[in-house]
């Protein structure tokens, strides 16, 4: 019995009991600039033991076997064939309308490169050879050159189909030591501007990355691990699979309370820890207001208002985000206390 009157919510399934596959993106959730994240290697390879672990990440410089390595060098036992980048999606959906052998211009690095060779295509960087498609993602070596070319590729041809473009992915920045510069997104959009029309994008948080994923592990059983809204909690939701959010890197409480329905994830911790434990159930109280753990909170209308602070931060932060979402009203128009979105895991 809680000395606050009112008893915990009960504890459900861990997020890990009885899945087949766990899909963890990478930055923000294994590491974070050059380092690991404390405690995440350890989880991860504890999770391994009993559930299949896979990688998934829109980052197109890099290849599986960098990827893995880069892994391997953290602590996790990894191999390139548990890696699934947004090239491979790419290719996949290449494939669909241009047939192997055929040339096309790429503008992008190693990770795209590797794939489409793999994949039996022949690799341009001109628009002069006559390119069956251009193929997208980011690279740090891509510049107006590159750009230049792609415009001139995809400018319209009257009388002939448009040439099929494929992107990797929207990211509109890529965290660097320095800080975060121009993403996939920004280079696509400058080409979007030139020729005016948009490219066919594969990876999160579209479908394509999801089902390679899917079809290379063999199950649909799946749980999307990440840190952003946007990208990894959008597409598990699109793909059909529950999604769980990390604190431990890019969008904070203040980002998960605003969160748009397309992105709620399924739940939410602070740190991966928190896979194998038990994770409280969120019950609506008669009042309406939303309990997890002893932490409850309700809606006056567009008000929102904590009855109880509860026992932890996160049952807080969880009680609020059901309560917020559930009203189904924009955050715009919400009065929110700040107690309830303050950032305890920075
Ligand atoms: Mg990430």
């Amino acid at each position: 019995m809680s000395l606050f009157g009112r008893k915990a919510t009960p504890l459900g399934a861990a997020p890990i009991a009885d899945r087949e596959l766990l899909l963890a993106d990478l930055d923000g959730v294994v590491y974070r600039g050059l380092g690991a994240i404390p405690g995440a290697v350890a989880e991860l390879n504890r999770a391994a033991e009993s559930v299949r672990l896979g990688y998934i990440t829109n980052n197109a410089s890099r290849t599986d076997r960098d990827v893995a390595a880069h892994l391997s060098e953290l602590g996790l036992r990894a191999a390139a064939d548990d890696v699934v980048t947004s090239p491979q999606a790419a290719v996949t959906l290449l494939r669909e309308t241009v047939a192997p052998g055929a040339r096309v211009l790429v503008i992008g690095g190693e990770g795209l490169t590797d794939e489409l060779t793999k994949a039996g295509y022949a690799v341009t960087r001109s628009a002069e050879d006559d390119p069956a498609a251009v193929v997208q993602g980011f690279a740090p070596e891509v510049g107006w050159v590159h750009l230049a070319e792609a415009a001139f590729a995809l400018a319209e041809q009257p009388g002939q189909p448009p040439l099929p473009w494929i992107a990797t992915n929207t990211d509109w920045t890529i965290p660097v030591a320095r800080g975060l510069a121009p993403g996939n997104g920004t280079l696509v959009s400058a080409v979007h501007t030139a020729v005016q029309r948009l490219p066919v994008f594969a990876g999160k948080p579209e479908t394509p990355i999801f089902e390679a994923a899917f079809e290379r592990f063999g199950t649909r059983n799946a749980l999307m691990i990440g840190d952003r809204l946007d990208t990894d909690m959008k597409g598990a939701r699109a793909a059909g699979i529950p999604s769980l959010h990390v604190l431990t890197g890019v969008d904070r409480p203040k980002q998960l309370v605003a969160a748009s329905k397309d992105m709620h994830p399924d739940y939410i911790v602070a740190s991966l820890a928190e896979l194998h434990e038990p994770y409280p159930e969120t019950v609506q109280r008669k009042d309406g207001s939303m309990q997890v753990g002893t932490a409850r909170v309700g809606m006056d209308g567009h008000i929102v208002r904590i009855d109880a602070e509860g026992d932890s931060p996160i049952n807080l932060l969880r009680a609020g985000c059901a309560a917020i979402w559930g009203s189904g009203l924009a955050i715009y128009g919400l009065k929110v206390p700040e107690r309830l979105y303050e950032d305890h895991w920075n």
